[in-house]
C-alpha cells in the first residue's frame, strides 16, 4: 500500500516537485535563456537596413561616406540620438559597432595616457577600483577583471545603487576612480536612477579628481509600457554641479537595429570628448559612415526610432508578459521566489531563496534549460547570497520560453522545496 503523502506538507510538496521535475527532465528539452539577444523576428524589423544606403552615398554636407575620415561620426545620425542620450549632438561622438568596445577603449586610454582633471595615468598608480552596483552586468565586471581594477560592489535599491554607500566610498578612497551604472531598464533589475540619485551621482565629492561615471545607457529607448520612463540629464547635472568632466554616456543601436551590426555612441564633456577623439585618431581613420548614413536613412529621425521601438516592443512586450504570468501561476505564495516586473529593458531579475540559485540553475541545465550562470550578475562571479538568476526572455519563441519557464519554476520548487525540508 503506499501511502498518500498530504501536497501542503513539506514531505509532500518534495515529493511532488521531484515527479514534477523528472517529467520535465523525460521531456528532452533545449532551450536557452542565457543572453539578452533579439530575437530573429526583431532583427527583421531592420530588413530594409540591408538595401541601404542604396545608391546614394553622400551624407547631408556633401561628404562621400566612402571614403576615410569624419571621425567625430555623422552629424546628422549624432542629431537623431543627441536627445534620446541626453547627450548634445556636438557632444556626441558616432563611433564603431559596440558601446561595449568603446567603454574599453576608454579603460585603457584611462590607463595609458591622462584623462582630463588625472594627475596621472591610471597604470601608474598602486590600486585602482571600481563600484560596481548589483546585480549587474557581468561584462563591464570582465573589463574590471580584464585590466585588474579592482571591483567593489554596492547593492541596488529601486532608485538606483545605495547612494549613502557610493558617496562614502568615493569621498574616503582616491583610488576608487569610476562606477558602473545601466541608469535604464537596468540590466538585469529594470530598475530605473530617480531624479536624486542622479543629483547626488553628480555632486557628490570624490577623492579621486578623475573620477568617472560609466553611463552605459544600453536600454534607453527599450519601453515596456505606454509609460515610457524619463531619466535626469546626468551630464547636464554633472556640469551644474561643477563637476562637467565626471560622465561618460555611452549608448548604441544594437537593441534598436542590429545587434553588433548597429551604431555605437559616446558622449560627454568637449573636455572628454577631445580627448577620446585623440585617441581614437591613433586607432582609426574614421568609422564606418556607411552604416551611419544607412541608419540616418532607415531610422529618418528621432520620432522614427520611437515608433520603431513600439514594433520592438509589439514583440517583446508578450513575452515578458508570459515570464510574470508563469512565474505567479507557479511560484506565487510559495515563499520561494520573488522576481522584477521591468517597464523596460531585456531582463527579469529572479530571487530564489539563500544558497539556492546555483543549484537552480544546475538542475534546469541537467533538464536542458540553460539559464545565464548563477553568480554572473556580481563581481568575480561571486553572488554571495547565491539567490539571484538573470532571466533573458528575448531571443526564444513564446512557446519556447513559455516551457522554460515553467521548467524553470518547477526547478525552484524542487531546490526550494527540497531545502527547507532538509
Ligand atoms: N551594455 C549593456 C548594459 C548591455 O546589456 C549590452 C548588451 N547585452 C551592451 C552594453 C552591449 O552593447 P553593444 O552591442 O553596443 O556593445
Amino acid at each position: 500500500m503506499t501511502t498518500e503523502l498530504s501536497p501542503d506538507t513539506p514531505a509532500g510538496l518534495v515529493e511532488r516537485a521531484r515527479q514534477d521535475y523528472q517529467e520535465l527532465a523525460g521531456r528532452g528539452l533545449s532551450l536557452d535563456l542565457t543572453r539578452g539577444k533579439p530575437a530573429p523576428e526583431q532583427l527583421d524589423l531592420s530588413t530594409d537596413l540591408l538595401s541601404l544606403p542604396g545608391g546614394r552615398y553622400t551624407s547631408a554636407d556633401g561628404t562621400d561616406v566612402r571614403n576615410y575620415g569624419g571621425l567625430q561620426g555623422l552629424p546628422e545620425l549624432r542629431e537623431i540620438f543627441a536627445g534620446l542620450l541626453q547627450v548634445p549632438a556636438g557632444q556626441l561622438l558616432a563611433a564603431g559597432n559596440s558601446s561595449l568596445e568603446l567603454m574599453h577603449d576608454c579603460l585603457v586610454h584611462a590607463l595609458l595616457g591622462v584623462l582630463p582633471g588625472a594627475a596621472s595615468r591610471w597604470a601608474d598608480q598602486e590600486r585602482i577600483a571600481f563600484l560596481c552596483p548589483v546585480p549587474g552586468y557581468d561584462r563591464h565586471f570582465a573589463l574590471c577583471e580584464r585590466f585588474g581594477i579592482e571591483m567593489i560592489p554596492v547593492p541596488m535599491t529601486d532608485e538606483g545603487p545605495d547612494m549613502e554607500i557610493v558617496e562614502r566610498l568615493v569621498a574616503e578612497d582616491p583610488a576608487v576612480k569610476g562606477i558602473w551604472c545601466v541608469p535604464k531598464y537596468s540590466n538585469p533589475t529594470g530598475v530605473s536612477y530617480s531624479d536624486a540619485t542622479v543629483a547626488r551621482l553628480a555632486a557628490m565629492p570624490t577623492a579621486a579628481p578623475d573620477f568617472r561615471i560609466f553611463w552605459d545607457n544600453a536600454y534607453a529607448a527599450h519601453h515596456l509600457t505606454d509609460d515610457p520612463v524619463e531619466i535626469a540629464d546626468l551630464l547636464a547635472a554633472c556640469a551644474d554641479a561643477g563637476n562637467p568632466d565626471r560622465a561618460f554616456v555611452f549608448g548604441s543601436t544594437s537593441k534598436i537595429t542590429a545587434a553588433g551590426a548597429g551604431v555605437a555612441f559616446f558622449g560627454s564633456s568637449p573636455a572628454n570628448v577631445t580627448w577620446l577623439l585623440g585617441h581614437n585618431a591613433k586607432r582609426s581613420i574614421g568609422p564606418d559612415k556607411v552604416n551611419q548614413l544607412r541608419h540616418v536613412m532607415f531610422l529618418r529621425d528621432a520620432d522614427g526610432v520611437r515608433a520603431h521601438m513600439e514594433r520592438q516592443r509589439a514583440l517583446l512586450q508578450p513575452k515578458f508578459e508570459a515570464v510574470g504570468r508563469i512565474l505567479a501561476k507557479e511560484l506565487g505564495g510559495t515563499g520561494l521566489a520573488t522576481w522584477t516586473t521591468p517597464k523596460g529593458g531585456y531582463f527579469v531579475t529572479l530571487e530564489v531563496p539563500d544558497g539556492c540559485a546555483k543549484e537552480v540553475v544546475r538542475r534546469a541545465a541537467e533538464a536542458g534549460i540553460v539559464l545565464t550562470p548563477a553568480g554572473a550578475t556580481h563581481p568575480y562571479g561571486d553572488d554571495p547570497r547565491d539567490a539571484v538568476i538573470r532571466i533573458a526572455p528575448s531571443y526564444p519563441g513564446l512557446a519556447e520560453l513559455e516551457q522554460a519557464i515553467e521548467g524553470l519554476a518547477v526547478c525552484v520548487r524542487l531546490v526550494g522545496h527540497e531545502r527547507q525540508a532538509a
